[in-house]
């Protein structure tokens, strides 16, 4: 384009030693700033010379004037730069572009004090009038210069001083111009500019103070004729601007002198204050000229993209909106400096996120024990990091910026605090029952009477403890994330759940050990009550010491007796045990109701074991050979022809045979009816749940779904049982009295 005006010419221009040696000031002291693409060059410049570092400790000056007026002579005197100066040679006009130097003056150098990182722009070709080029790069680059420099200085020769008409004031005019154009969107942090007058090859017969009137004569003149914007009709140009003013000797005629003044000018390159009371105008012409107020507020590290972004818009030609162009600034740094700060977060915290992600991948609990001491500080560093740079720019921007970064890093910490406090939580609860059961296996094998409840009690303690431990450890202050509340409540929650889930297991255990305990004393009880049937004696003959005399009459009513004592016992012990696990009134209520079903269950059990038919049928056989056999003394008999078997033998076996109905239906002599099995069950206590019932077998007549009536219940042998037992029997009975019978009439033969 026709404004990109790289100057190529310029580098040819060089002397070769600037393309040729190696020497960094040579090969970097130039860089043109007034394209777009460049500003990553500049980037790589103020790297270099460490200037991007500096925050909003540097400083922007600019060179303006006409042609060949010895601008970058000055520059290079002052600065230390090397600005391309054209030959004495050759005099033609230099390519027009912007060149930008970092001062090469240094203290240690011998130099004077400077302000730090003073950054020069050399304007060139700004005057095109004289040969009547057009006046767009001048009125761009004057743009370019206002946007971004503290100080313009103005060169011109003595004898320039008061022609009015002369290219400096059509430049002046061009100034001014712009610079109201510039700050009409921007009223409110309208920076001043100084424009420092250098008034070259000063023969001394005019004072400086007379050359001084002049200029700010011509100024004010072209001030008042300036068209301005509505809305700054009544603008002054002290609202705007500040002057200071200075007279060089001549160089060529007096080159001592030239180079001391240059020298003391260069002195004022260093920060100032201004006297409230005066103004620029009469600055002391010792003070500093770098005034705060002067300073543009562009951070260092943002100036290339800010100046890429004016340019641009000055080479589109659009109204440049210095506000707007520091809040793209602001964004587009913000985010870059977010994403470095985030970069060095992300080495604190991705291989802990990956670990705790493969950990869940995998299905394991991942516990990262150094996460306490890693996420205060990550969170800390990467908001320090941004706020040391971000916090330069525009602040709502900046604001704005560190909410979004906020946001970002709290979100991902509040991931793994959560995740930490995630696996806190099931370890914890696996400990603590882990803990329980082990305290209760220890207690139990010392065989003293634990207390379950207490046991909870003290582990509950240990394990809430520790997690608090744990999350306390992970929080970090101002972190919205920074609590656990919530969770510690669940953690809570989930341990009361795990501890009454223990105590039933508990209670379930003791149940079964007491039912195991009733079925054994059943089963020896119910024996005992079988094999007297087996003696046939039941009845008969002297009963056996301290026990009331028994008849088979009574078989079931001592059943039954034997029965609910068993259960009695248990069900004591049942409760005495149980009030150590702090079990609910209710909880042993249904452990209760549990043992007597259960147990009748295995009475009911054992029975039809008892009267299965190999067992009743020998038991009945035993049962008539005992009464056939053996008189009613108990002694044994020797059978005789004569004896009369066949009674002996009818009233025997009838007396059996009427065992078997008897022992077909579970019902007591005193009242012919079946034990009061639903009253003693009792109705199913409240508080029983479906687990409870589960394991439960269905009682006849007792529960209400149960297909089977209590009758039915209470059917020991059914009919067609009772019916094969009794002709078994029937058959088992006569092959006995035919062998007696044999025995009667070979006892007489012998
Ligand atoms: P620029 O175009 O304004 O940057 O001017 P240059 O620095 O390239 O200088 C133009 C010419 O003026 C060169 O030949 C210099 O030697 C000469 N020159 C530089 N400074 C002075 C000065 O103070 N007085 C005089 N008379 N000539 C100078
Ligand atoms: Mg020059």
């Amino acid at each position: 384009s026709g404004h990109d005006l790289l100057t190529t010419q310029r580098r040819k221009h060089s002397p070769p030693l600037c393309l040729q040696t190696s020497h960094r000031a040579n090969c970097h002291d130039y860089e043109r700033v007034s394209s777009n693409a460049r500003s990553v060059n500049l980037s790589k410049y103020l790297n270099l010379e460490n200037v991007s570092s500096a925050g909003f400790n540097y400083h922007l000056i600019s060179v303006f004037g006409s042609q060949s007026t010895g601008k970058s002579t000055l520059l290079n005197h002052l600065f230390g730069t090397q600005f391309g100066v054209m030959s004495e040679a050759q005099r033609r006009q230099t390519t027009k572009g912007i060149w930008m130097s970092n001062n090469k003056r240094t203290q240690a150098e011998g130099g004077y004090a400077m302000a730090d990182n003073i950054l020069v722009m050399d304007v060139e070709g700004t005057d095109g009038r004289e040969r009547g080029e057009d006046q767009d790069f001048e009125r761009k680059s004057a743009l370019f210069a206002l946007a971004t420099s503290e100080i313009l200085i103005v060169n011109m020769w003595e004898h320039q001083v008061g022609l009015f008409q002369g290219a400096n004031m059509g430049l002046l005019k061009t100034v001014f111009e712009v610079n109201l154009q510039l700050f009409l969107k921007d009223r409110k942090s309208v920076p001043r500019s100084l424009l420092y007058f250098v008034i070259r090859d000063h023969l001394g017969q005019t004072p400086l103070s007379n050359l001084r009137d002049t200029i700010l004569q011509d100024l004010a003149r072209i001030w008042i004729g300036l068209s301005k914007p509505p809305g700054l009709e009544d603008s002054k140009i002290d609202d705007y601007f500040d002057f200071a003013f200075v007279a060089l000797p001549h160089k060529v005629l007096q080159p001592e002198k030239f180079v001391q003044e240059v020298h003391k000018l260069g002195q004022r390159f260093r920060e100032g204050r201004k006297d409230p009371k005066r103004t620029a105008l009469h600055l002391d012409d010792n003070d500093g000229v770098l005034l705060t107020e002067y300073h543009r507020r562009i951070p260092a590290d943002g100036f290339p993209m800010y100046a890429s972004g004016i340019w641009e818009q000055i080479v589109d030609n659009k109204d440049l909106d210095l506000p707007t162009q520091q809040e793209l600034l602001a964004q587009f740094r913000c985010d870059e400096i977010a994403r470095e700060a985030l970069i060095m977060f992300d080495e604190h915290i991705k291989p802990l996120e990956n670990r705790q992600a493969d950990g869940i991948k995998a299905g394991k609990l991942v516990v990262l024990s150094e996460l306490s001491s890693a996420l205060g500080p990550a969170r800390a560093s990467v908001l320090k990091n941004f706020h040391l740079e971000a916090s330069r720019y525009h602040k709502a921007v900046y604001q704005r910026k560190l909410d979004e970064l906020r946001d970002v890093v709290d979100g991902r910490l509040k991931t793994l605090f959560l995740g930490q406090l995630n696996a806190s939580h099931k370890l914890g609860v696996q400990a603590f029952s882990d803990n329980v059961s082990e305290a209760v296996r220890i207690a139990q094998k010392k065989g003293a009477n634990y207390d379950f409840a207490q046991i909870v009690v003290a582990e509950k303690k240990i394990a809430i403890s520790t997690y608090e431990k744990e999350a306390s450890s992970l929080l970090v202050e101002g972190a919205p994330w920074s609590e656990y509340k919530q969770e510690i409540s669940l953690y809570r929650q989930e341990l009361d759940e795990v501890s009454s889930r223990l105590r039933r297991d508990e209670m379930r255990r003791l149940a079964t050990r007491i039912e195991r305990h009733v079925k054994n004393r059943l089963a020896e009880r119910i024996g005992l009550e079988f094999n007297n049937l087996g003696s046939g004696r039941a009845g008969r003959g002297a009963p056996v010491e301290g026990e009331k005399p028994t008849s088979e009459k009574d078989l079931w009513d001592r059943v039954w007796k034997g029965f609910c004592e068993t259960v009695g016992h248990a069900s004591v012990r049942f409760t005495d045990r149980a009030s150590g696990f702090d079990a609910s009134p209710e909880e042993v209520e249904v452990g209760l109701w549990r043992l007597r079903r259960k147990s009748w269950t295995a009475l009911r059990a054992k029975l039809e074991d008892e009267v299965m038919e190999g067992n009743i049928l020998l038991k009945l056989r035993e049962n008539f050979e005992d009464k056939f056999r053996y008189d009613d003394e108990g002694v044994p008999r020797i059978w005789r022809p004569t004896d009369d078997i066949e009674g002996i033998y009818t009233s025997a076996r009838h007396s059996t045979l009427t065992l078997i109905p008897l022992l077909s239906r579970f019902r007591l002599a005193v009242s012919s009816e079946p034990p009061p099995l639903e009253e003693w069950i009792g109705r199913p206590p409240t508080g029983v749940t479906a687990a409870d019932e589960d394991d439960l077998t269905p009682i006849g007549g007792v529960d209400d779904d149960s297909q089977t009536t209590i009758e039915e219940e209470m059917t020991i042998l059914s009919d067609s049982k009772a019916a094969d037992l009794a002709t078994r029997f029937k058959k088992a009975a006569d092959g006995v009295y035919v062998e007696a019978k044999r025995s009667a009439i070979g006892g007489v033969a012998q």
